[in-house]
Formats: C-alpha cells, sequence, structure tokens
C-alpha cells in the first residue's frame, strides 16, 4: 500500500457541487468543484443536463486532469453537478469517480456523494438479492439503487423514501432532468450549503468557499435531514427526518474546511484561532517563538501567539511544488517526503525554545520528523501542542481514519506520545476547551472519544454481515 508523505492527516472522504438555472453552468460546476479539491484528489468529475440527456465527464486525478473543460460539457444546459473524491469506502478505481450516471425509470439520474453509509453493507446486500447489478464498490450506488426500485411515481417522493433507509454522515446531489436535489443526513454530520448566483441562480456546495469562487452569496446551510429540490418553479425544502440532535463534524473546524470558508457562519479561520487562544490558556509553555505546521495550523498557531504573547512566526515553510501525493512504501522515505514538504527557517528558529502548534495528531510519524528538522535548524526546545484534543476513534462518517491500533494516542499516554515524536513536551487542546470554542449546539466528537451520534456495528457484527 503506497502512504501519503504526511499520511498523520486525515481525509475528507469527498466534495459536491451542484447549480441549476444557469447558462454556463458546465463552467461554474467546474471552477467551483476546483474550489473543493482540497475534499478529494483521486478523481473528479462534472454531469451537465440538457434536452433530456445527461452528460458525465469524469477520471482519475485532479479535476484538471480528470475533466477536460471544452471537452464534452462545457457548451451543454443550464444545469450541472460536480464532484471530488478521495476513497475511504470502496476502491480508488475508475468505476467508482462520480457523478454516477444511472438510468432509472424517472429517466437519467446523475448522482454525487460525500460521506459514508453506516448501513451500506446491509443496503447492498438486500438490493443485489433482489437483482441489482453495482457498478463499482463504493457506496455511493446504493441510493441510485434505492431509487431504481421505487414505487413512486413522483421522484420526490422516491427520494423521501430513499433517503428515510439511510443511515451515517451523508451529503447527496443530484441531477435529474428536471431538477437539482440536495440531500443531507439526519444529523447534519457532512456539510452541505445553499448558496445563489449574482444572476439568481440557486447552487449546492460542501462549503461556502465555492460559493465564493463563483461570485455566488451564501443562502443558508441544508438542514439536517432536509432534501433541497431546486426546479424551474424555484426552491423547496422538505425534511425527511426531523427529530434527531444535529451533530455537525467538529473535524470540519479542526483541520478539513477551507480556512476562507465559513460554518454555522461563523469563519474557519477565526475559530482556528480561537481554537489556538484555548490552547494557550489551556496549555502554557516557555518559549521564544510560535511555529505553527503549514497550511492548516497557522491559524491556530496565530491565535496560540496572541493569548500568549510570544511571537508568531513562520518557522516552518512548505514547498508548493511536490505533488499532493508522495507515493512512499518505506518508511525512511516517507521522511524524505516530509523533507522534500517542508524545511525549517533556521533564522526563525536557531537558538530558540520553539512551540510547535499542529491541528491534530493521528499516527505521530510526519510529527516526528517535522521535529527533527526544528532541532537539525537549531532549536533548542521543541513544545509541541494539538490545537484538538487526542484522536481516539475512527470515523465512520466519510473520513479516512487510519485502523483504530494505529491512531497513536488510543495505545500510548501523552508522556509516551512527547517521546515518540521527540518533543520535549506535548499537550492536547481539551474536550472543553474544543466544545467551547466550536459554540453552542450539538457536535459530532467521535472520534474523539464522545460517542457516535448514528450507531455504528462493531467489527463482529460487520464480520457476520460479511459471512452472511
Ligand atoms: S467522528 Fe470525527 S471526523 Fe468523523 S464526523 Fe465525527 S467529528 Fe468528524
Amino acid at each position: 500500500m503506497s502512504l501519503r508523505w504526511d499520511d498523520d492527516k486525515l481525509y475528507e472522504e469527498c466534495g459536491v457541487f451542484g447549480i441549476f438555472g444557469d447558462p454556463k453552468a458546465a463552467e461554474k460546476a467546474y471552477w467551483g468543484t476546483f474550489s473543493l479539491q482540497h475534499r478529494g484528489q483521486e478523481s473528479a468529475g462534472i454531469a451537465v443536463a440538457d434536452h433530456g440527456q445527461i452528460v458525465v465527464d469524469k477520471g482519475m486525478g485532479l479535476l484538471q486532469d480528470a475533466v477536460q473543460m471544452g471537452r464534452q460539457t462545457s457548451n451543454l444546459g443550464d444545469r450541472a453537478i460536480g464532484h471530488v473524491r478521495y476513497s475511504t469506502s470502496g476502491d480508488s478505481i475508475d468505476a467508482n469517480a462520480q457523478p454516477l450516471l444511472m438510468h432509472t425509470r424517472f429517466g437519467p439520474l446523475a448522482l454525487a456523494h460525500n460521506g459514508n453509509l453506516v448501513n451500506h453493507d446491509q443496503l447492498r446486500r438486500k438490493l443485489e438479492d433482489e437483482g441489482a447489478i453495482f457498478q463499482g464498490t463504493s457506496d455511493s450506488e446504493v441510493l441510485a439503487h434505492l431509487l431504481a426500485r421505487t414505487k413512486k411515481p413522483v421522484f420526490l417522493d422516491a427520494l423521501f423514501d430513499a433517503a428515510r433507509q439511510l443511515e451515517g454522515g451523508f451529503a447527496f446531489v443530484l441531477l435529474t432532468e428536471t431538477g437539482l436535489y440536495g440531500l443531507r443526513d439526519p444529523h447534519g454530520i457532512r456539510p452541505l450549503v445553499l448558496g445563489r448566483t449574482e444572476e439568481g441562480a440557486p447552487v449546492l456546495a460542501s462549503e461556502t468557499c465555492a460559493l465564493d469562487m463563483i461570485d455566488a452569496i451564501f443562502v443558508r446551510d441544508v438542514k439536517p435531514g432536509e432534501i433541497v429540490r431546486i426546479g424551474s418553479a424555484g426552491v423547496e425544502g422538505v425534511l425527511f427526518s426531523g427529530n434527531e440532535m444535529p451533530h455537525p463534524c467538529a473535524f470540519e473546524v479542526v483541520y478539513f474546511s477551507r480556512p476562507d470558508s465559513q460554518m454555522n457562519g461563523e469563519s474557519m479561520h477565526l475559530k482556528r484561532r480561537l481554537l489556538g487562544k484555548k490552547l494557550a490558556e489551556e496549555a502554557p509553555a516557555e518559549a521564544d517563538v510560535v511555529v505553527g505546521v503549514p497550511d492548516s495550523s497557522l491559524p491556530a498557531a496565530m491565535g496560540y501567539a496572541e493569548a500568549s504573547h510570544i511571537p508568531f512566526d513562520f518557522g516552518l515553510v512548505k514547498n508548493r511544488y511536490i505533488a499532493r501525493t508522495f507515493i512512499a512504501p518505506q518508511a525512511d522515505l516517507r521522511s524524505q517526503g516530509v523533507r522534500l514538504k517542508l524545511s525549517a527557517v533556521k533564522e526563525v528558529v536557531a537558538n530558540r525554545r520553539v512551540v510547535l502548534i499542529d491541528d491534530s495528531l493521528v499516527r505521530g510519524t510526519t510529527s516526528r520528523h517535522i521535529i527533527r528538522l526544528l532541532r537539525r535548524a537549531g532549536a533548542l526546545k521543541v513544545h509541541m501542542r494539538i490545537a484538538s484534543p487526542p484522536y481516539l476513534e475512527p470515523c465512520h462518517y466519510g473520513i479516512d481514519t487510519s485502523r483504530a491500533a494505529e491512531l497513536a494516542a488510543r495505545n500510548l499516554t501523552v508522556d509516551e506520545l512527547a517521546d515518540l515524536v521527540g518533543a520535549d513536551s506535548l499537550a492536547f487542546l481539551s474536550p472543553e476547551g474544543l466544545t467551547n470554542a466550536l459554540g453552542p449546539g450539538g457536535w459530532c466528537m467521535a472520534c474523539f472519544g464522545k460517542g457516535y451520534p448514528v450507531p455504528i456495528f462493531t467489527e463482529e457484527e460487520e464480520r457476520h454481515v460479511q459471512s452472511r
């Protein structure tokens, strides 16, 4: 198995985008989806509907490699969806690239999915028993097959019925001949927002940064358990589930979302600064300079500096001309990967006590290499501070988590973790500190050991399902 150079980090499964009633729908879908590529780089695609047909252009790799602007879709109709994918459920193969195109009795249907269905195995087995033939191995096709088998005469009713059978954390956008639909899981674990272009065309996207990309404005979040139908009659929302407590993913705030995105109307950049401030209050350090791991940890590092009155500086710089994925099957090559990606600035860290801020710590392998870089550059001390609580449990809602055994904080004490990464001291933000910074409302914090909002199958139950 190949490893990323920074396989300490977690990866979003996907990003989705949709637009309706815009003569430049394909072009805007391309650029909107382009801005979501931090959520997935393994495959990408665009689907455009026009005059009774849906044309899909998709492939492996980044959007600019997978989709050629002008190849098939650029001059087509006024509605489109887009998708970027990083596989967590299903293999990284062409057949799993999205949008998926299906032919149902409602006509052609394209769908794009972010998240994970925890009851995927059971639904898939039931559908296969009924004769469904799946094209790929991802869980995204399940919704399409549920729709294909419905007896409901109206598409919205069919979608309503199908949505009620799904469990997990998910956001879908679906494109039919006549409409665009958005669907968000009952707990609102995975994000989905509704926006509007300057000309008034409705837009759906995983994050608000995709709205900014096409000069669209934010209208509102799609509600947990809501289906949004967009057609020539306008935008209509209908709840398929309404009693669950919302649990948006706390890790979207900690790391996943782009810093220029907003969630619940709040800036991700400012939230991360607040996480850094809380961290400084909870875990002060005797130091001369605060350094963040670029780019995702820089806001938290700035917040830590502000609250601790220790100067912030750019002690690590990132090489922007390296491919995002670095195939490094051996540990020593992974160290080379970190050196290719990051360099320490001697003038900032030499002969100084450094507070090193990272947004999260999953396996600890990359942190060890970064601390080594800082020491080689002359740092006297390295005090590592993590702007989120220890990552203790795997995510089952669409995030690529290392297997539970590889989660360093699950098996080691904080002191043992400090030894593992080679830090002079190590501290994490507390779960209370995180909740405090996140603000009111429920949040999913299952990976921080706070319980899964949607029940998951134990390994034994999964084995039982697979052996049936
Ligand atoms: S378990 Fe963690 S990563 Fe997964 S949805 Fe919940 S907060 Fe997000």
